[in-house]
């Protein structure tokens, strides 16, 4: 067993998305015939609202709304608003593909008391968001980008860097982004779920990414927390940091601190687990709260998921789960 606090929770609030990045929700797989969550199996905004109040007592500390594309379920800011003053979490941050954020949106996310937006941003270039995401439709990426530094002050991306994809991209999100506040990070490809084409001769190693950058910029590095699960630098003459997680190349399964709430309520301790507890139940028996807590801190306190770290070495037993059910 290996002893790790408990602070961070993501949580996916729906395994729906307008986008098919073939990395995550490839169309293939995601299309009409694919079995999403139904409603009434899917947690509602009170019973995750309870749950997040009743893990406060224990630690809980910073929330990520993400998904499938959060912005598609209705009234998220009253779940923001909602987190922040009767669950009393301190950090509650969203992921999302920006392709719903408009001026009004990101104002009212910023009353609601978001904390900070991460944008996922893959490419800059119109062409190559179709063949990565599938849409046709491309939101104005400039607005989005000034609307994010206008209400949250620092811009957030996200980059899953594919070779032969996107790899030659880097240094143009880099400079285009170190205009702004920023943190620019940039992900290697992981295998999540079981839908994706995923093999190592599609990663690029974080170090890769960094020799690049820092023959550009010169970089100088940030200290960060130790459960952070980005190394981070600062780009020298900018207002801007540059991050890299690199959970294939660089595992930090012993500082994982975070859990992670599927759409429909089951608890998992990784987001390569096979399988999820089922808190939900717990929360719909009606319960009481020390119930519930009981049930959260026995998962907590036996797990010992280190699936980066021996990523290679194990064999496969039953199918991962999805990135957009559990929560990228
Ligand atoms: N739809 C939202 C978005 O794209 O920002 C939120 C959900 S998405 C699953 C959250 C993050 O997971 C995104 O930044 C996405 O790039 C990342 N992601 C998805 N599949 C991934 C994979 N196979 N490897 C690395 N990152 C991945
Ligand atoms: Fe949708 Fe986000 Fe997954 Fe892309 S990464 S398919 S935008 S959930
Ligand atoms: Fe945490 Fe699992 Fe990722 Fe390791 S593989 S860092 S245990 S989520």
């Amino acid at each position: 067993m290996l002893s790790r606090k408990f602070e961070y929770l993501r949580i996916s609030v729906t395994d729906r998305c307008n986008y098919r990045c073939s990395y995550c929700m490839p169309s293939e797989v995601f299309n009409n015939n694919y079995s999403y969550i139904a409603q009434n199996k899917i947690l509602s905004y009170e019973e995750i609202i309870h749950l997040c109040s009743i893990l406060k007592t224990i630690g809980l500390r910073k929330l990520r709304i993400t998904g499938g594309e959060p912005l598609l379920r209705k009234n998220i800011d009253k779940l923001v608003y909602k987190l922040k003053t009767e669950s009393g979490i301190d950090n509650v941050s969203m992921t999302t593909n920006g392709s719903l954020l408009t001026d009004s949106k990101l104002k009212q996310l910023k009353s609601s008391g978001l904390d900070s937006i991460t944008l996922s941003l893959d490419t800059l270039d119109p062409k190559k968001t179709t063949k990565i995401n599938g849409t046709k439709k491309h939101f104005d990426l400039d607005m989005v980008l000034t609307g994010i530094e206008k209400y949250f002050t620092t811009v957030k991306t996200n980059t899953v860097v594919i070779k032969d994809i996107n790899d030659n991209e880097v240094l143009d999100i880099v400079n285009k982004i170190s205009t702004l506040r920023s943190e620019i990070r940039f992900i290697e490809y992981m295998d999540v779920g079981e839908s994706n084409d995923w093999n190592f001769s599609k990663i690029i190693p974080s170090q890769e990414l960094y020799e690049l950058i820092n023959s550009k910029y010169e970089l100088s590095a940030i200290k960060t927390d130790k459960s952070s699960t980005s190394k981070k630098w600062a780009l020298k003459n900018t207002s801007s940091s540059v991050g890299f997680i690199s959970s294939i190349t660089e595992p930090f399964c012993n500082d994982c601190n975070r859990a992670r709430l599927s759409v429909d309520g089951k608890m998992y301790t990784c987001l390569f687990a096979t399988e999820g507890h089922d808190i939900k139940k717990i929360i719909r028996k009606n319960q009481s709260d020390q119930a519930i807590l009981d049930y959260f801190y026995n998962l907590w306190s036996k797990r010992s998921d280190r699936y980066s770290e021996v990523r290679f070495m194990q064999k496969k037993d039953s199918p991962k789960v999805e990135m957009s059910y559990i929560g990228g």
